[in-house]
């Protein structure tokens, strides 16, 4: 799979607080917002060398909300965070593996197993 060319084809809100993204593969990305502001790619909140996750849950507010999205240039998307945060520039191929659909994220799917048995 070629990640090299993928662009978000359309964004909207999927339910509060979780922002959707349509890929040029056609994949719809589902990005909790709150998810996304954790993971923040710039160097306050991610060590450039390490990579490692400088950024504690309990520094992001629960209810962060997401002001603004800008395009940057065709490869990137600069999230402008309710808590002041401008500087993280997330591109999309970044992106694209953050997502957090059942798909992407396959072990997240905790809730339904109790409720229903696949067969
Ligand atoms: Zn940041
Ligand atoms: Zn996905």
């Amino acid at each position: 799979m070629s990640t090299e060319t993928i662009q978000p084809q359309d964004m909207q809100w999927l339910e509060k607080g979780v922002f959707g993204i349509t890929w040029s593969d056609g994949h719809q990305g589902v990005y909790p917002i709150r998810h996304l502001r954790l993971h923040c790619p710039c160097a306050v909140c991610t060590d450039e060398w390490t990579g490692e996750l400088k950024l504690k849950p309990d520094d992001v507010p629960m209810f962060i909300m997401l002001k603004d999205i800008q395009p940057v240039g065709h490869y990137a998307l600069r999230l402008i965070w309710s808590d002041g945060h401008d500087t993280g520039l997330y591109a999309f191929s970044q992106l694209r593996r953050m997502c957090q659909c059942n798909i992407c994220q396959p072990d997240k799917v905790t809730d339904k197993k109790t409720s229903r048995r696949l067969l």
